[in-house]
């Protein structure tokens, strides 16, 4: 198939094949506690017994330690939580579970799973905000196996936990799925709702408090993240005993088009004069669809964007209808619009194979039975090793090798990884990066802590590092009041903290011919979302801002879908506010610390979605805003530079170049995408008087990005300079040192020149 596959092209788009064995799987006997009902109940659904994690899982989970499962797509991590937890309830007729998922449709599918297995007594049910209030009551008073997500649990169940008390007092286990989900600012405060939900558990009195067993995809240090999440030393099984098919995995890299100043519109790319670029990843993508369809080989395509999987389907139909008429209809785009029933009926087709091509999006939104196909085409790297082999894992059937492809797009992290398979297939996956002292997560989760029960100086060990420092700064604030007994929540309402938002109010996006609201975005992306102009995409339908009214916090939009995207650019002035640690290694300095952001979007360049060709720049008028965060940056002696043969003039670019790499590079290190972070760079800084770059977390207080990439400077910033270096292009292109995001234009760019800069930082930085 591959060698087919190739043949399209003139120089050869593979950069590397590995062969991922197939593996055989590892039973285990049912642990000796199973009761007998929960065995009959298993073998009737087909399973007669466990694989060996599933079962080691159980074992400590049952022993009341906490543990995280981190294995890979359709190796049964349900079974480790189920197992303990459904035993349990039938050993102790008044005992409780809790489940936790990241979305709706996942609860709703454990569900089904859970109530599948008929275990008398045990009455599952989900309760999340489409649960009908005449329920709710009932679920509280006898369920007692409830499925919900952070989210309700922080809004609902903790400040309403009086209704929940019987529950929580015989609660006994917790269950996370989905555990790598949490990371960054989200995650910061996933962990404190947690360490919230412990609390009341306590406070109602049940000794020991609930046992945590946590599901994650394959990560990095697994029990350290988990231990974050949820402040608990919690062990990990990692080793993957369920059996694989054998997959080869083809890394593609879609070939360099040759320079053509008049392809990219009025304005060339990023400013430069020469614009080069590579054939688009999603034709490039598109075509292997084709290419495997005509081959009779069923296939899942993963896209980015849901416009995207739109334009991947429609261009494979029409390349396939060309070649034999009809065979278009057997591709379809799968997308989030969609029904739940039509979504299942579009996996049954291709089971079936009456469908052979697929292109969709996201794989949280597919069923968890749509495995074992022929093929997997990955349209971009989907951002972390862990979300890469979640989606890879959709192909193999036992006993016949399957295909999986990435397609780098034009981008220096993706670039980097298909000349770099060992960062692919070599490397322990990233770990997930959380950071629950950030004061503008641990303040308001205090508050809301402090408005369920008044705060104890013993609650200040539970919510950690910072806990004392941010209560006081809520009694400064005048919203607690310190007594003898504690420290008391002052208002009347609860605070209002959304878990999934950050910095400043939420902006509502309104549909202005209906006056629908449509959702929400948080302040702090809502320039670069929703500005007069921005292509927004909800659910998978496309809008057009026609106004964003900062004033009223809401942005007016209309449904249409033009065949171009929009990116907006800022500009960014930074002042340095404190050192939190620094290495000074002689003519070169690594630092953290806390640094004032100012930064202001200025324009939006809108580009064609199927060939990323630049269509115009337009500019904006929107104020500044102001973000006090964490930062990581290096700087350099102008000597040091001099002598590596960077000529004075060449440092901005050099330096500029650098950054927008090292911004490229970071998720290869910590979970998080390049648009959580922002860079700087500038020839001499007035705060550190030296050439600087700085690289900065996003979000308030930070989220731990800076802090990761400050721990892990020398690989992160190796793992830059080789992209840079391996990048085929002459003067710079968007797989190495081009930034879409870039307030400047991508002017002033050195790529030579960045080579040296990075060379001179890792010959002087300690390993
Ligand atoms: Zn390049
Ligand atoms: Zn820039």
């Amino acid at each position: 198939m591959l060698r087919r596959l190739r043949q399209r092209h003139p120089a050869d788009p593979l950069t590397h094949i590995e062969r991922v064995p197939p593996r055989a799987g590892v039973p285990a006997p049912w642990p000796s506690w199973t009761p007998e009902d929960l065995r009959a109940a298993y073998a009737r659904r087909g399973v007669t017994t466990p694989w060996r994690h599933q079962a080691e899982a159980a074992g400590l989970a049952y022993d009341r330690r906490h543990v995280v499962v981190a294995t890979g797509t359709a190796s049964g991590k349900s079974m480790a939580y189920q197992l303990p937890a459904l035993a349990t309830l039938l050993a102790d007729p008044r005992a409780t579970v809790l489940y936790l998922a990241p979305t709706k449709a996942l609860a709703a599918d454990q569900l089904r799973a859970v109530a599948a297995l008929e275990i008398e007594g045990v009455r599952p049910a989900c309760y999340d905000g489409d649960t009908p209030r005449a329920e709710r009551e009932w679920i509280r008073r006898h369920s007692r196996f409830v499925l919900t997500n952070p989210d309700m649990l922080h809004h609902g169940i903790l400040p309403g936990h009086a209704q929940w008390s019987g529950f929580l007092r015989r609660l006994a286990y917790v269950v996370v799925d989905e555990c790598h989900v949490y990371r960054g600012v989200f995650g910061s405060h996933v962990a404190h709702v947690l360490r919230r939900l412990r609390r009341q558990c306590a406070r109602y009195g049940r000794a020991g408090g609930p046992t945590f067993v946590l599901a994650s995809a394959t990560s990095g240090d697994p029990a350290a993240a988990a231990g974050r999440l949820t402040g608990l030393p919690v062990a990990a099984i990692t080793e993957d005993t369920s059996p694989r098919a054998g997959v080869t995995f083809a890394l593609w890299e879609p070939p360099l088009l040759p320079p053509d100043p008049s392809a990219a519109g009025p304005e060339p790319a990023g400013g430069s004069d020469l614009t080069q670029v590579r054939r688009s990843a999603l034709r490039e993508t598109a075509d292997l669809l084709a290419d495997t369809v005509a081959a009779g080989v069923r296939t899942l395509a993963f896209v980015r964007s849901r416009r995207g999987a739109e334009v991947v389907a429609t261009s494979a139909r029409r390349s396939l209808d060309e070649a034999v008429p009809g065979l278009g209809d057997r591709v379809a785009a799968y997308r989030a619009g969609y029904l739940r029933e039509e979504r299942r009926e579009l996996e049954r087709a291709l089971l079936h194979g009456d469908l052979l091509g697929l292109a969709s999006t996201n794989a949280l939104e597919l069923g968890v039975d749509l495995i074992g196909l022929d093929a997997v085409v990955i349209c971009g790297y989907p951002g972390t090793r862990a979300s890469l082999w979640q989606q890879a894992g959709r192909a193999g059937r036992s006993g016949q090798e399957a295909l999986a492809v990435l397609v780098a797009r034009d981008d220096p992290l993706d670039t980097y990884l298909v000349h770099h398979p060992e960062a692919v297939f070599g490397t322990p996956v990233e770990a997930t990066v959380l950071d629950p002292a950030n004061p503008y997560v641990l303040g308001p989760q205090l508050a809301c802590a402090a408005a369920e029960a008044p705060l104890t100086p013993a609650d200040l060990d539970l919510f950690g590092d910072g806990a004392k420092e941010a209560v006081e700064a809520l009694v400064e604030a005048g919203a607690l009041r310190q007594r003898p007994t504690g420290w008391y929540w002052r208002h009347r309402e609860r605070p209002a903290v959304d878990l999934r938002g950050e910095g400043g109010a939420p902006v509502c996006v309104v549909e202005a011919a209906t006056g629908r609201l449509l959702g929400t975005v948080d302040g702090g992306s809502s320039h670069f979302l929703l500005h007069t102009g921005a292509v927004y995409l909800h659910q998978g339908v496309s809008y057009v801002v026609d106004a964003l009214d900062l004033d009223d916090g809401c942005a007016l939009v209309r449904p249409e879908e033009p065949d171009w995207s929009t990116h907006a650019r800022d500009v960014t002035a930074l002042s340095v506010v404190s050192v939190r640690s620094y290495v000074d290694a002689g003519p070169v300095g690594l630092f953290l610390g806390e640094v004032d952001v100012t930064s202001q979007v200025v324009s939006y360049q809108r580009r064609r979605i199927a060939t990323g060709e630049v269509i115009d720049t337009r500019p904006l008028d929107l104020p500044a805003r102001e973000l006090r965060t964490a930062a990581v940056w290096f700087t350099l002696s102008p000597e040091s530079l001099t002598a590596a043969g960077v000529d004075p003039a060449d440092v901005p670019g050099a330096l500029h170049a650098a950054e927008h790499a090292a911004i490229g590079l970071l998720p290869l290190v910590a979970t998080c995408d390049r648009w959580d972070i922002g860079g700087l760079s500038t020839a001499v800084h007035p705060d550190t008087e030296a050439p600087t770059v700085f690289v900065y977390d996003g979000h308030p207080g930070g989220a731990g990005f800076a802090e990761r990439a400050y721990g892990m400077a020398a690989s992160w910033l190796r793992a830059t300079r080789d992209a840079i270096a391996e990048c085929g292009c002459e003067a710079g292109c968007p797989s190495c040192v081009q930034s879409p995001k870039c307030g400047n234009g991508n002017n002033p760019l050195s790529k030579p020149d960045a080579i040296r800069v990075l060379d001179v930082v890792l010959a002087n930085l300690p390993e």
